[in-house]
C-alpha cells in the first residue's frame, strides 16, 4: 500500500473540516475525490502532502508515518517522493518552461547530464518541445499545466498531488490535461489523487471518492462508469 490514512482530523478553530478520513491508495492507483465547495478537499490533499498538518489519526506514506516527521524532514519528502499540480499552475515566473521542469531536480542535485536528458524526455512527453524556451508568461494556461506536470513527473514521484488542475482552464484544454495525466502517470507508475469539480475527471480514475461531512465516501453516482457498465453488459 502506498498510503494508508486512518481516521485523519483536522479543524481550524471551531471548524472541523477533516472529522474522519479513512483511505488507501495501492502504488500507481489513481483516484478522483469529488464534493462540494469547502467540504475540505484542499485541506485533505494538503494533510496528505505535509502542507498541513493534521490534528489526529494515521497518515502513513510510502512507508514512512508523515506526523511524526520534523518540518525539515517532510519538506525533503516532498522533493524527492511526492508532487503537486494546481489549479493556478504556481509556474517560477522568471524561469523558462524547461528550467522550471529543471528545477526540483537541481534542488535535488542530479548533475547537470542527467537533468539535461530527464528534462528533455518529459518536455517532449508533454509536447512542449517548441515552446521550452518560453517565459511562463508567454504561454497558453494549457501549456503552463503541461509545464507543471512535467516539473511534477520529473523527480518520478510515487505519488502526485493534482488539486483541480483543470479548474482555470476550457473544456478542451482540460479534456486534454487530463489525457495527459492519465497517460504519463500511467507509463510513469504513479499514483494519483485527483480532486475535481469536473464529472470529466471521474473518467481516468476507476474510483471516486466524494467528502462529505468531514469523511470519504465512495461516491454514489459514479456517472459514466455506470454508463459504460450499462451499455457494455445490456
Ligand atoms: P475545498 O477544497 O473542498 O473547497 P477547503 O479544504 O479549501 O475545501 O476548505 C474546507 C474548509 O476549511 C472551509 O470552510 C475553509 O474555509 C476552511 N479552511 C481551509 N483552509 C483554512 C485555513 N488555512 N484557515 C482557516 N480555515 C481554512
Ligand atoms: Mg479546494
Amino acid at each position: 500500500m502506498l498510503l494508508r490514512v486512518s481516521n485523519l482530523h483536522k479543524s481550524f478553530g471551531p471548524n472541523e473540516v477533516l472529522r474522519s478520513v479513512n483511505l488507501e491508495l495501492r502504488h500507481g492507483e489513481r483516484i478522483a475525490l469529488i464534493g462540494p465547495s469547502g467540504s475540505g478537499k484542499s485541506t485533505l490533499l494538503n494533510c496528505l502532502g505535509g502542507l498541513e498538518r493534521a490534528d489526529a489519526g494515521e497518515l502513513t506514506f510510502d512507508g514512512t508515518d508523515l506526523r511524526a516527521l520534523s518540518g525539515e524532514a517532510l519538506a525533503a519528502l516532498r522533493r524527492e517522493r511526492l508532487s503537486s499540480v494546481f489549479q493556478f499552475f504556481h509556474l517560477l515566473p522568471t524561469l523558462t518552461a524547461r528550467e522550471n521542469v529543471a528545477f526540483p531536480l537541481r534542488l535535488l542535485g542530479v548533475p547537470p547530464e542527467e537533468r539535461r536528458q530527464r528534462v528533455s524526455a518529459l518536455i517532449d512527453q508533454v509536447q512542449l518541445t517548441e515552446r521550452q524556451d518560453a517565459l511562463p508568461e508567454q504561454l497558453s494556461g494549457g501549456e503552463q499545466q503541461r509545464v507543471a506536470i512535467a516539473r511534477a513527473l520529473v523527480i518520478r514521484p510515487r505519488l502526485i498531488l493534482a488539486d483541480e488542475p483543470t479548474g482555470n482552464l476550457d473544456s478542451v484544454t482540460g479534456a486534454a490535461i487530463l489525457d495527459l495525466l492519465e497517460s504519463l502517470t500511467e507509463s510513469h507508475k504513479t499514483a494519483l489523487i485527483l480532486v475535481t469539480h469536473s464529472r470529466e475527471a471521474t473518467r481516468i480514475c476507476r474510483r471516486v471518492l466524494k467528502m462529505r461531512d468531514g469523511t470519504l465516501a465512495p461516491a454514489d453516482d459514479q456517472g459514466l462508469h455506470h454508463i459504460h457498465t450499462s451499455t457494455a453488459t445490456p
